[in-house]
């Protein structure tokens, strides 16, 4: 089957200190694969209160830079590019309400949930990490769920992070879970080709086809850590190839959610 990719809504920069490129170099990358919407999610510049600085995202100073310069490309792209301003972000409970009043007050397009640690990061553990008996699956699955529910995630990336462990029947019973809240709230989940690329854990066949079952609204994304990253048609492919074999909900574009919280 054929297919059409126009909009990776997962792209990084090297604000996050584990991407290279200049911002630039992404757009002129995107355009020369063909896509015709860039979505750029870098690492939140998720403002800890207590001293805590994580190593893997921009500092809350930077984000205005980053901002700053994504609404310049939007001008200059217009007509070639619909290039849109976003973060890739946990749900942190204690430091989430700052994190959106501070990529609100710069503008900010979308949100997409990473969730890479649970609890909070400087009191939690890597949801990637092998975990005797899927320890930390459940709590990452009840954090994964209360982040869908808020309504602001226009998208779950690899939502599959944590690794099976080998335990597949027990994994899936847990996991379902997040396949349930995808459905119960429009919010479509993510074949992460950085996972394909890398070889990582992700994606998870057992888990597509379970998603294939369910019929959440599926994308893919590229998570891109260089501009060269983007022009991956093999990885690419891989990912159709999943869409095809797991008869997934496949969505060429999504509805962006509003990052705001309702204030009932
Ligand atoms: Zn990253
Ligand atoms: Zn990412």
């Amino acid at each position: 089957m054929s297919h059409i990719y126009t909009s990776n809504y997962h792209t990084h920069t090297a604000l996050c200190h584990h991407a290279s490129g200049e911002i630039r170099d992404y757009a002129v990358a995107a355009v020369e694969a063909g896509l015709t919407t860039l979505g750029y999610s870098c690492h939140a510049p998720y403002p800890f209160n207590n001293g805590y600085v994580s190593w893997f995202r921009m500092l809350p100073n930077e984000a205005k830079a980053y901002a700053d310069e994504i609404n310049a490309l939007k001008e200059e792209f217009r007509g070639k590019l619909d290039i849109k301003l976003g973060y890739e972000a946990e749900y942190y409970p204690l430091h989430f309400k700052d994190l959106l009043d501070l990529v609100n007050s710069l503008g900010c397009d979308y949100i997409i949930l990473g969730q890479h640690f649970v609890n909070n990061e400087h009191d939690g553990s890597y949801s990637g990490d092998a975990m005797d008996g899927l320890a930390h699956v459940e709590p990452y699955v009840r954090q994964v769920t209360e982040a869908m529910r808020l309504g602001v995630y226009s998208y779950v990336a690899h939502p599959d992070l944590p690794p099976d462990m080998g335990m597949t029947d027990l994994y899936l019973e847990k996991m379902s879970e997040i396949c349930r809240v995808s459905l119960e709230t429009d919010t479509p989940l993510e074949i992460n080709i950085l996972g394909i690329q890398g070889n990582r854990q992700y994606p998870n066949d057992a888990f597509w086809k379970m998603v294939g079952e369910f019929g959440c609204k599926t994308v893919i994304g590229y998570d891109a850590h260089s501009p060269k990253a983007l022009l991956d048609k093999d990885a690419l492919a891989r990912a159709f190839r999943m869409v095809d074999e797991y008869k997934l909900n496949y969505v060429e574009d999504i509805t962006l959610k509003r990052p705001v919280l309702d204030v009932k």
